[in-house]
């Protein structure tokens, strides 16, 4: 007797630092879907109230309809009542680890998966649930912005306070939109008054 097997589905990750372009990116493959006529929804984390609270809207004013929901039990569960065939989760850095197990569910049920989120925080520290999703993921497109002070390609996300480089613990790891208080930076300008230590941030990560 034999199975037919079932097929299972993929994750995407589109990743960069702040006006890098990711959310573009992430509706334009999302748009692409819909004219193939397949079954698409759109995800973002209830926090990212920027622009909008139901639509995803990347800088430049392109929209799709979104789901908000910071849960990733919801999300599972919405994506699988509603037999969505493509779901796109935006701003995915914002999610608690729970994401991880839920898009691997996804993937599993045989949908196209494709995440779009900073793989960064402001600091230069791995961000949240994405380097488990980097490692498990079947594709990566890491996007660069341009660096403000020299115009090089840029990968981190650089957070001001009063026109100055942030201290490491000063403010919130949080911020959404605000685009005022973030630039885009290269590895040599991206500046933070207090370094880091990575054996310290890898004792909070297991
Ligand atoms: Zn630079």
């Amino acid at each position: 007797m034999t199975h037919a097997k079932k097929k299972k589905g993929s994750l995407e990750i589109i990743c960069g630092p702040m006006f890098s372009g990711k959310s573009e990116e992430l509706i334009r493959r999302l748009r692409r879907a819909v004219i193939a006529q397949q079954n698409v929804a759109v995800f973002k984390h209830a926090i990212d109230d920027r622009y909008d609270n139901t639509n995803v809207t990347s800088h430049n004013g392109t929209k799709l309809l979104a789901h908000a929901t910071d849960s990733g039990e919801h999300l599972l569960a919405k994506a699988l009542s509603e037999n969505y065939t493509v779901v796109g989760i935006d701003e995915v850095q914002f999610y608690t680890t729970d994401i991880i197990s839920t898009i691997c569910a996804l993937v599993e049920a045989g949908a196209r998966v494709v995440v779009a989120g900073l793989d960064m925080d402001y600091r230069g520290i791995p961000f949240g649930p994405m380097p488990t999703l980097l490692a498990i993921a079947d594709s990566i497109t890491k996007l660069k912005a341009i660096c403000t002070k020299c115009g090089s390609d840029a990968h981190f996300s650089q957070l001001l306070e009063n026109n100055r480089p942030t201290t490491i613990n000063s403010g919130p790891l949080i911020l959404t939109g605000a685009s005022d208080k973030f630039t885009a930076r290269c590895r040599g300008c991206h500046e933070i008054d207090k370094g880091f230590d990575y054996n310290e941030y890898r004792e909070t990560q297991f």
